[in-house]
């Protein structure tokens, strides 16, 4: 079965081209500036050259019809003709509480995600979107949403209530969420592959550490608790977000600066962080190069972001009694060998020993940086969210066609 993975957002839209026989990646691309004047589509079918392309596209219907285009292309294309797609899969942000696992879109999905709007006001319309343009070009094809919150349905009252009254709860659903939970999910169950053992006896952590960053406990393969809240923005420190602070800091703020709601939305989501600390960058990569170069701010940054980071671990540990597995992953998680080093030294009261050589080795395949006698198995395992999106399709589509 081959299947296009879709992640719409509110401007653009990556795809994925599937060919679940063997889990292989035929093409994927990204179509930016949806929209704007001079979008770009750029295509990358495997094992040839990658090609770019600028026109007009001004909505999600053409930026599909353009990649479909693109993958039935004589040249560039992958595939004869979109007659064999048979499923479309898509990534969507906020599933609430509706959505525990991963579904068929049909009118009643629809609406359902339509109604969590409210929740997800920057990304559940987007997702909308890509399904629209998917079902006009493609209106005979199965469709199958996956939800980053799903896998954190699984959290008890007392993880994910807020100690707030409860009337917010029952009359706008004010609780946490989470994100990130494919991710989560899939890291979680490739730990437990990778040391072999069934995932229901481990107590692992995982740490997704992108420009938007959470941390995970998952007890027994399940979501027991989760850094990001109602929204993304509480938990870590993050490459634009501040993470968490003390609510009180919100309402003083505005009233100091006459800041408007959606002023302090920007202020806390794209203009904190790593980015308001250093004065300098929100990624990464530019923080250690100027904390190579003694620069303080970025010094400061990188402190902070570790030391919070730390200290959700510790919290987790305590949270479920212990800790057999930490995971590593996303752009930061698998790539910064500095950032996993300076936690897991501050680690040693669990347990933890780092192999320091294990650490500084690059891969893009899941490994262990923890020494043989540490007693909490630290692993790096690259996610693939497009992956699960095509595998939880695949099973869907499977399942209805078996019906
Ligand atoms: P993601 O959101 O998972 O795509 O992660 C993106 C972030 O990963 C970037 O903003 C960078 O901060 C970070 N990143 C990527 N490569 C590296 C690297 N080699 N070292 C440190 N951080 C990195």
């Amino acid at each position: 079965m081959k299947i296009l993975v879709i992640n719409a957002g509110s401007s653009s839209l990556k795809y994925q081209l599937y060919n679940m026989n063997d889990e292989s990646v035929l093409a994927k691309g990204l179509v930016e500036r949806i929209g704007m004047d001079s979008s770009i589509l750029t295509h990358k079918p495997a094992g040839k050259q990658e090609v770019s392309e600028v026109s007009e596209i001004l909505e999600h219907i053409t930026a599909i019809r353009k990649v479909l285009s693109m993958l039935t292309h004589e040249e560039h294309g992958v595939i004869a003709s979109i007659e064999e797609i048979q499923a479309v899969g898509h990534r969507v942000v906020h599933g609430g509480e509706a959505f525990k696992a991963s579904a068929l879109v049909d009118d009643a999905a629809k609406a359902e995600i339509r109604r969590l709007f409210d929740l997800a006001p920057l990304h559940n319309p987007a997702s909308m979107m890509g399904i629209k343009a998917a079902e006009t070009n493609m209106p005979n094809v199965p469709q199958v949403v996956v939800f980053d919150t799903a896998f954190h349905q699984t959290m008890p009252e007392k993880s994910y209530l807020y100690a707030i009254p409860r009337v917010l709860y029952n009359k706008y659903k004010v609780r946490r969420y989470g994100a990130h939970g494919t991710s989560h999910e899939y890291v979680s169950q490739a730990a437990a592959t990778f040391l072999d053992k069934p995932i229901e006896e481990l107590k692992i952590i995982t740490c997704h550490i992108g420009n938007g960053a959470s941390v995970t406990a998952v007890q027994g393969g399940q979501s027991v608790d989760t850094s990001m809240g109602m929204t993304p923005l509480e938990g870590l420190m993050m490459g634009t977000r501040s993470g968490d602070l003390d609510p009180a800091i919100v309402p003083y703020v505005m009233n100091k600066e006459e800041l408007s709601v959606s002023e302090v939305n920007s202020m806390l989501n794209k203009h904190s962080g790593l980015l308001a600390i250093s004065g300098v960058s929100s990624d990464m990569r530019e923080i250690t190069e100027g904390m190579d170069k003694g620069e303080a701010n970025a010094t400061l940054a990188f402190e902070m972001y570790e030391y919070r980071l730390r200290k959700y671990i510790g919290s987790y540990a305590a949270a479920m009694n212990g800790v057999d597995v930490l995971v590593f992953t996303a752009g930061v998680g698998e790539n910064s060998v500095v950032l996993r080093q300076k936690v897991l030294e501050q680690l040693t009261f669990l347990g933890v020993k780092l192999d320091a050589e294990l650490n500084a080795i690059r891969s893009g395949e899941p490994r262990r940086i923890s020494a043989p006698d540490s007693r909490v198995e630290v692993l790096v395992i690259p996610t693939n969210e497009e992956l699960v999106i095509a595998r939880d399709t695949h099973n869907i589509v499977t399942a209805a066609n078996q019906q």
